[in-house]
């Protein structure tokens, strides 16, 4: 198999998870009863780009209908985080109805209702149909398809170009990257703005986050790749921030390549730097991970075997992707925990792929009390401690299990 940005064969490994169900493939009872459809799940990276990435497998459109990953609850820090970005932008690029603001993975409106707000005229890309539904009820203009070259013509051809052009979570998730990037060269004005957010592979390497792994997670993007890939496209990396977000993002600023008005910041060769002298380039950077993820692995499985044979419950919180690559790659089965929690009505009732967890809602934790709650979701633990504090009545305690498993009273 080849690299998907620059076609070079493929040789490293980084971590072979050996195989899971797709992350968000929730069972109802009666599929329980049902074979269940395991995939490949292993990372490589490519020795010339250093293209972290997925290998390819044999995709059933059934299950893979949707490349975009859909974020069903939007927790209360996500939402004021994209809050304090419409301020920011707002603030720094002076966007007014005279604007075109177009969000690629809208969701529901998350977003671009904050700019909706302020009367800038929006227009989502969503392509799950649902989610776009509701964006649509809010009045948010939003197309129900996948981005690419082909859309971005036709929005052209309709008059519709972007001053700011956004898309969170999204790269990462696109399995053409090339013709995603190309779209954007096409759709964006000649002194238009990308912003794009999405986990940072240096985070994801240096505290072993194999979590964040999941089929439809094609892409692990770091700074210097992400800036050759631009290039290739014609678009400019000007800026970039560091984000807390999914355990440490980056939020990077693009432009046309010719658009030379706009300045280059010194952040871009500081993170260039950085990356450069962690040794991102350099295959010895990735060889230990592996190791570091079943290092992960038995802490968890130790913890939890220990409480087992003392009688103590430990229940899960947050039926998410990352939760479920967790889970599956330590063999967890409900003899350890006997249930996850969701707020979710839509994942209530159901199990969790693979595992076969019964997802419940909240009231189970204050009738069955159990000794300890495994945060799965670690990256929002803080919100997540705080609304189930009321443990503490009965000496509840937390369990995170990345980067380090670390029980908190
Ligand atoms: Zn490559």
């Amino acid at each position: 198999m080849n690299c998907r940005f620059c076609g070079k064969p493929l040789t490293h490994e980084l971590i072979n998870l050996v195989n899971a169900p797709p992350s968000n493939a929730f069972l109802t009872r009666e599929q329980l009863n049902e074979p269940e459809v395991f995939y490949p799940l292993k990372l490589f990276v490519c020795d010339d780009c250093f293209l972290v990435q997925i290998d390819e497998y044999k995709k059933s459109q059934d299950i893979f209908s949707a490349q975009y990953v859909y974020y069903s609850s939007f927790s209360t820090t996500w939402l004021q985080h994209a809050k304090n970005y419409v301020d920011t932008m707002i603030d720094r690029f002076g966007y007014d109805r005279n604007s075109q603001i177009v969000e690629i993975a809208s969701n529901d409106g998350y977003l671009l209702q904050y700019f909706q707000e302020k009367g800038i005229p929006t227009l989502g890309i969503e392509p799950a149909e649902g989610t776009a539904a509701v964006a649509r009820q809010k009045g948010i203009e939003t197309l129900g398809e996948f981005f690419g070259r082909k859309l971005a013509h036709r929005l052209v051809a309709q008059g519709k170009k972007a001053d700011l052009l956004i898309g969170n979570n999204v790269l990462a998730h696109v399995p053409d990257l090339h013709d995603f990037v190309a779209g954007l060269k096409i759709v964006l004005k000649s002194q238009g703005v990308i912003t794009m957010e999405f986990p940072h592979l240096m985070q994801l390497v240096d505290d072993c986050l194999f979590d964040m792994i999941y089929h439809e997670h094609f892409s692990y993007l770091s700074f210097m790749t992400v800036q050759l890939i631009f290039r290739h496209h014609g678009l400019e990396l000007f800026d970039v921030e560091d984000l807390p977000t999914q355990g440490g993002s980056l939020r990077i600023f693009a432009r046309h390549s010719e658009d030379s008005a706009r300045s280059i910041s010194e952040s871009v060769a500081a993170h260039l730097e950085r990356e450069l002298s962690k040794g991102l380039k350099t295959i010895a950077y990735y060889e230990d991970f592996q190791n570091r993820a079943d290092r992960i692995k038995y802490d968890l499985l130790e913890f939890l075997i220990e409480q087992r044979e003392a009688g103590r419950k430990v229940a899960a919180y947050g039926a998410a992707a990352k939760g479920n690559t967790l889970l599956n790659y330590c063999g967890i089965r409900k003899d350890l925990i006997p249930f996850v929690v969701d707020i979710s009505p839509h994942k209530q009732g159901k199990y969790l792929p693979g595992s076969h967890i019964e997802v419940v809602s909240e009231a189970e934790i204050r009738r069955l009390q159990p000794e300890f709650i495994l945060i799965l979701p670690w990256n929002i633990k803080e919100e997540i401690m705080a609304q189930l504090d009321y443990i503490r009545a009965w000496a509840g305690k937390f369990v995170v299990p990345m980067p380090r498993m670390q029980v908190i009273p």
